[in-house]
């Protein structure tokens, strides 16, 4: 049993398009997560909020335009992902993982300090993106995990 849903976990996690078409919901998961395993960090972050913040963000059940636009229609159709632009800014970026993480301007600030705090700020973006969300030491997913829920404040603000 656990074999098989190992296996389907892999497919999934493989498919340009994910079991149920429309865009792979789990095509952020793939970039930082290459192995089946528990992140033991995860749960010493002392904050519920956070914690929950930081596991939604990885897996994609989150509230940003990416995923919400699944539910957005256009000519009685799902709006296309290069479409669901991030309402938070003037860059005309997808709202996705990334751009809410790493480049959004609105959160530059905050980004910048929290950067700073864990020693990853001249290190190339893409490198730090997989750092944050792997979360693999306990220092990274607290700060990071606060970072998360203070960006997330500021946007439904
Ligand atoms: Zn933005």
């Amino acid at each position: 049993m656990y074999f098989f849903y190992e296996e389907e976990w892999f497919i999934s996690l493989s498919s340009p398009t994910g079991k149920c078409g429309g865009g792979n919901k789990l095509r952020t998961y793939q970039t930082f997560k290459r192995k089946y395993c528990y992140e033991k960090y995860l749960t010493l972050v002392n904050c519920i909020k956070d914690r929950v913040n930081l596991t939604r963000l990885r897996i994609s059940a989150h509230q940003l335009r990416i995923e919400k636009g699944r539910y957005e229609r256009k000519n009685n159709r799902m709006l296309p992902e290069n479409e669901r632009l991030c309402l938070y800014c003037n860059q005309k970026a997808i709202e996705n993982e990334m751009h809410f993480v790493m480049f959004c301007p609105r959160y530059a600030k905050k980004r910048t300090k929290m950067l700073k705090s864990l020693s990853i700020n001249n290190i190339p973006t893409g490198e730090a993106f997989c750092i944050l969300m792997a979360a693999k030491t306990l220092k990274v997913a607290s700060v990071f995990s606060k970072y998360i829920s203070e960006c997330l404040e500021m946007r439904q603000s």
